[in-house]
């Protein structure tokens, strides 16, 4: 980035509601954060950040991966600490990737949301009740949509096509649907384009038909080295 020499060594973020003090180093953050670098342009003499809706653990290990600043090593630590393959754990990577959507951690967002697919593909965990509902609540009715917003309302909506299918906990999964609206919006847009396809209602596309791409930050189809990948196929984790 440009004139980092007048860059300060270190920004303060205030997080929670209880504001504790987190001290990262600036340029990290303004390299990783397009959500730092915007209002770092609009006031160079910002140094002070307030994030009241992410915890001091959520953003340390938000930070600490991408002080890594290598996808390959955040998939390894992510594999190797079983952060995928717990319902617990999985709550916390949501949460990380809910902290870099908020702040603009675009390259994060994207690695993160591969690395949850692959581990819910692996572990057949399936997005919980609670993990749809973290999402939605903590993401919904903003514009854009996180890409993690659609992803859960993706494989909510894929289930819900084999719904006689599905373990008891499913009934769960469907009361927390009911209560967002955008779950319902995108099951009605599936079977309308399964629909579509010869005129009859098909079973819509198989979570593995989407590639990870197709959950990114960016727009479709830009050089992304996932554009070929799906979550049966992360390279990472192979
Ligand atoms: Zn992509």
């Amino acid at each position: 980035m440009r004139g980092t020499h007048l860059v300060p060594r270190i920004f303060s973020f205030y997080l929670g509601p209880r504001r504790e003090l987190f001290l990262g180093q600036a340029l990290l953050l303004l390299n990783n954060s397009s959500y730092c670098r915007d209002l770092f342009a609009e006031n160079p003499q910002t140094t002070c950040f307030e994030a009241a809706d992410i915890t001091l653990a959520t953003f340390q290990q938000l930070y600490h991966w991408i002080s890594f600043d290598d996808p390959r090593q955040i998939a390894q630590d992510v594999a190797f600490r079983g952060l995928t393959r717990s319902a617990f754990a999985v709550q916390e990577m949501l949460k990380v990737c809910i902290a870099a959507w908020k702040l603009k951690c675009n390259a994060i967002e994207d690695l993160l949301i591969g690395l949850l697919g692959i581990g819910y593909f692996r572990s057949g965990l399936s997005p919980s009740a609670e993990d749809i509902d973290l999402v939605f609540k903590e993401t919904l009715g903003f514009d854009p949509v996180s890409r993690l917003c659609h992803y859960m309302s993706v494989s909510f909506n894929i289930r819900m096509m084999d719904w006689q299918n599905q373990p008891p906990e499913f009934l769960d999964v469907l009361t927390v649907a009911r209560k967002h609206s955008k779950i319902q919006t995108d099951f009605f847009y599936m079977i309308g384009e399964a629909a579509l396809k010869d005129g009859r209602i098909q079973k819509p596309r198989e979570l593995m038909d989407y590639t990870i791409c197709d959950f990114h930050t960016h727009s479709a189809g830009t050089g992304c080295w996932a554009a070929q990948h799906t979550f049966a196929s992360h390279p990472f984790l192979g």
